[in-house]
């Protein structure tokens, strides 16, 4: 096979590829463990001599087809699951940095994301600057320190729907030899790949567009490859020099490509244990198989949405990347110009109470504390969400008091619009 799939067919066809006679849809290896015939194989691979599987907690064979399948659709090298997007983020940015070690993160991630790094991983002595993604590259250089490992930041940002440069983002991060993670989990990597535009590393919410049904919470790591660590051995003694947790071994000399994901499954999950349950990875895989058809219905009715708000009076403004209005409609056809996701943000002249009284009259909509899956649903990330920040920390990261986020779902886009608008129409 020479071919290289699309995309439509990596998600059907990728992952699990049985052999003659063996079941044709992924199986759910519901086992803890894994049993071999001689001791000392079993001691070969507890030295990570030889590949195998011997605990779920380190590695599944249900968990590895999916991840190899989100592996290959992002371009990637190596992937993992984890339990969560926050554990996935957390390995990815853990992995690299230790005490004393400081982060460049984008100012519009993700609320969790925001958390775990300024405040918990911040008592475990690693420190952040925060940077507007749209400051000039001059600005942004200015965080850079001696100590920094790692830039941080999202294709998408959720809620604030901000569209990351992400050639800008690369370019500083190289410039000051460390790697760009980003967190791809709103255009998903039918939507875009951050590996073609300069990413080391990517990271998934699975929970959102992936599993896309709301039924199973879960994470995932790729690494490109492209990052040489070994360039920088001073940087990233984790990964360039022994650990004593496993007989000295050097991963970036043992295992070149895949150094970075073998350290995180071998070492932290080993240690930290935040494994997907081959369960929710078996319906994660089923949730891939749809996720090119549901994107392209997600990116298509959120366009009908946002140009249906943003001619509506009581509508004071609408942020949709999709839209000409929008000041990141240029880069978002640059990086996704087969679409960016289905959610959009929008403010009511009438703010707060207004939004309010919208999201009451709501039948269809649903006020969840979910976004980017089938259904459509609403939710006011400042009452909700991001009731934890001051009105500051909410103008900085990009969302504003009033601000509704709306998550559009796959149903029929003529009920989402009906459904807004008696809701608008009702709303005082
Ligand atoms: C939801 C989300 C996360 C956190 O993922 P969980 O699966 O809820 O832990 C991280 N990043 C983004 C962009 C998200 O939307």
């Amino acid at each position: 096979m020479n071919r290289q799939y699309e995309k439509e067919t990596i998600c059907i066809q990728s992952g699990w590829k049985p052999k003659n006679g063996e079941p044709r849809v992924l199986p759910i290896c519901q086992s803890t463990t894994f049993k071999y015939d001689s001791s000392e194989q079993m001691g070969r691979l507890f030295d990570l001599e030889e590949e195998g599987f011997f605990y779920t907690r380190l590695q599944n064979p249900t968990n590895e087809c999916v991840a190899a399948k989100i592996c290959e659709l992002e371009g990637g090298t190596a992937a993992m699951l984890t339990s969560s997007g926050q554990a996935a983020t957390y390995y990815a940015v853990f992995n690299i940095c230790e005490a004393g070690d400081h982060v460049v993160l984008s100012s519009t991630v993700y609320g969790g994301t925001f958390n775990l790094l300024t405040c918990t991983m911040k008592k475990m002595g690693i420190s952040c600057t925060v940077v507007d993604p749209d400051a000039p590259a001059e600005e942004i250089e200015k965080a850079f320190r001696e100590n920094t490992k790692c830039v941080f930041a999202e294709t998408i940002a959720n809620p604030a729907l901000v569209v990351l440069d992400i050639e800008k983002f690369a370019y500083l991060a190289h410039g000051h030899q460390v790697p760009l993670i980003v967190d791809n989990t709103f255009a998903t990597p039918i939507n875009c790949n951050p590996f073609r535009w300069g990413a080391d590393i990517v990271t998934h919410s699975t929970t959102k567009y992936m599993d896309g049904h709301a039924v199973s919470v879960g994470g995932c790591i790729v690494d490109s490859g492209n990052f040489d660590w070994a360039e920088y051995p001073d940087k990233f003694p984790g990964l360039c020099t022994p650990d004593e947790s496993y007989h000295g071994i050097i991963y970036t000399e043992k295992f070149g490509k895949a150094a970075y994901i073998t350290k995180a499954t071998s070492q932290l999950m080993r240690d930290l244990g935040s494994i997907q349950s081959p369960q929710n990875a078996f319906l994660l895989n089923i949730g891939l198989e749809t996720l090119p058809l549901r994107m392209e219905r997600h990116c298509y009715n959120a366009q009908r949405v946002a140009e249906y708000l943003e001619a509506h009076e009581k509508v004071a403004w609408v942020n949709y990347p999709g839209l000409k209005s929008s000041r990141y409609y240029e880069l978002a056809k640059k990086y996704m110009p087969g679409g960016t996701c289905g959610v959009i943000s929008f403010g009511l002249k009438g703010g707060r109470s207004a939004a309010a009284s919208m999201m009451d009259h709501l039948n269809l909509a649903a006020i969840v504390t979910h976004v980017a899956d089938a259904r459509t649903c609403i939710l006011h990330p400042a009452s909700h969400t991001h009731r934890q920040m001051s009105d500051e920390q909410l103008i900085e990261a990009g969302v504003a008091p009033d601000l509704i986020r709306l998550s559009v779902g796959i149903e029929n886009v003529r009920d989402i619009i009906a459904d807004l608008e008696q809701a608008l129409c009702q709303a005082d």
